[in-house]
């Protein structure tokens, strides 16, 4: 029978056990191998109470450090965020100013949050405060015994080299955490090698003193044959259609590649990295920039994008984590409230540039309740067929959003708006859905390439516009002559052939 003593060390040990499970299955992530490796760590951790009993308060601070506090820390963060610590909660922790640490504060005092924490936090305590009690009972233990100290070194050392995500959580937390120094020490050469970046002479040809605010949206996993706007049967952009005069609609622009990090790190620089970048371009022709994103920041996938975005006069990433991101509900209204402190802004040349989430996968979590428009779900094809529409229609509304708030300023002005790649919805018979390099098929390239001008940018640029060719084919790696050309800036390094607007 299981003495007095043993009966409260294992209720102390197997507390984070118990949290875990119960934080993921809530969260719908638990997998039997996660349940049955945690369930062996916690079960290896009462080894050394029951083989070194006289240790107890040793063992006790050293399981309290090393699991306690980090899953508490854990459980918290899935509870906030619903996904597990990662290099995008550190980045959140270690490169946060006081006004986002307010709002962070704001949102912990929160009544939901707190009706969990508390009860959570006193649990654990208790769990803490009986174990740490007096043991008149506590056994000696015999020589046999004490070999199974040999076990609990092994066990808890091969806990340490299963896979990443199955790791105890002190583990974890600790791999991000280099892997976090690693990221932000790559990030800091790469902009601090290209500060002293020299693009010679830039010309702006209107000559002005009126505002300029430019606008460059980049979105995410649009196909363009699911935009009503382009022919598409539902009618999924109603109102970039109710505003179609306003715009200039290309029917025949592609993405190079099906990846956004792929796609991205060609359209936003002159071929790559050394030969500059869309955002030092414009600073060096006087123009205050603005990265304004809803996608995750960091991670090697997205260098590139958090590069070029950080080294932006103003850069802000909405966007904490990247299971929320994908998984979680980050809508894209949340930068209309940054955009339009962009366009507040004093500067007289001002380029802003939005990355959305656009139809990133999981579609039906891209939009609000609101806008669950097609619900056509009868079987399976055709509920994710509904929920990528949904989420195209979403993103229409966040376009007009966007442009009505640009109006209001009546600057000179454009928005531009492509998506990095699209994505196949089923539209090829047999195909997989996403997009993929693997089984790449012509949706997942064909994007939408839309250009909204402001009355006072077509009233200087009569000429250029008139020359423009709608079905002209275009691939999007050459996407940063094009946005230069739109914004009438000359230099040698920016070739008018490669533009979209050249005919
Ligand atoms: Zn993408």
């Amino acid at each position: 029978m299981l003495s007095n003593y043993l009966f409260r060390v294992s209720i102390f040990v197997f507390i984070p056990f118990v949290f875990e499970i119960a934080i993921r299955l809530w969260q719908g992530t638990l997998s039997l191998n996660f349940g049955t490796i945690a369930f062996a760590i916690a079960l290896v951790n009462i080894i050394p109470f029951w083989t070194f009993p006289k240790l107890k308060k040793i063992w006790i601070w050293f399981y309290f450090l090393l699991f306690y506090i980090p899953t508490l820390i854990e459980v918290c963060h899935i509870f906030l965020f619903v996904g597990d610590i990662g290099l995008f909660a550190l980045k959140a922790v270690f490169e946060t100013n006081v006004s986002e640490a307010q709002e962070f504060i704001i949102t912990l005092l929160n009544p939901k949050f707190m009706g969990f924490f508390l009860p959570t936090c006193s649990i654990f305590i208790l769990a803490l405060i009986f174990a740490l009690r007096d043991d008149s009972e506590k056994h000696n233990s015999k020589w046999w015994q004490k070999l199974f100290i040999v076990a609990y070194v092994i066990g808890l050392g091969s806990s340490c080299f299963v896979h990443d995500k199955y790791k105890p959580v002190a583990v974890r937390i600790a791999k991000a955490f280099s892997y976090y120094l690693d990221e932000k020490k790559f990030i800091i050469e790469s902009i601090s090698s290209r500060k002293n970046f020299s693009y010679g002479d830039i010309q702006d040809t209107l000559q002005t003193n009126e505002p300029k605010t430019y606008v460059v949206v980049i979105g995410e996993s649009a196909n363009r044959d699911h935009l009503s706007l382009y022919g598409y049967k539902r009618n999924t952009s109603p109102y970039l259609n109710q505003i179609k005069n306003e715009l200039a609609v290309f029917k025949n622009v592609t993405s190079a590649h099906c990846q956004t990090l792929e796609v991205l790190k060609e359209a936003l620089t002159f071929g790559d990295f050394s030969q500059g970048d869309v955002i030092s371009f414009f600073k060096a022709s006087g123009f205050k920039t603005f990265w304004l994103s809803n996608q995750f920041n960091g991670g090697r996938w997205d260098n590139t994008i958090a590069i070029v975005g950080q080294s932006a006069d103003v850069s802000k990433f909405i966007n904490q984590n990247d299971t929320q991101a994908t998984h979680g509900q980050c809508f894209d209204k949340l930068l209309l409230e940054p955009f339009q402190k962009a366009l507040n802004d004093k500067a007289k040349k001002k380029i802003i540039f939005v990355h959305l989430l656009g139809s990133h996968s999981v579609y039906k979590n891209r939009y609000p309740d609101n806008f669950e428009i097609f619900k056509d779900k009868s079987s399976k094809n055709l509920r994710i067929i509904s929920e990528y529409d949904n989420s195209i229609a979403y993103t229409d509304w966040i376009l007009f959003q966007l442009i009505q708030k640009l109006k209001s300023q009546n600057n000179i002005s454009f928005l531009l708006y492509v998506s990095d790649h699209g994505e196949d919805v089923r539209d090829i018979p047999g195909c997989t859905f996403f997009h993929s390099p693997d089984v790449a098929t012509p949706p997942m390239f064909e994007v939408p390439f839309i250009v909204w001008l402001s009355p006072k940018y077509r009233l200087m640029n009569q000429q250029f516009i008139k020359t423009w060719n709608m079905n002209k084919p275009y691939k999007t790696d050459k996407l940063i002559h094009s946005v230069i050309q739109l914004a009438r800036l000359k230099s040698k390094k920016a070739k008018r052939k490669e533009s979209i607007f050249e005919n």
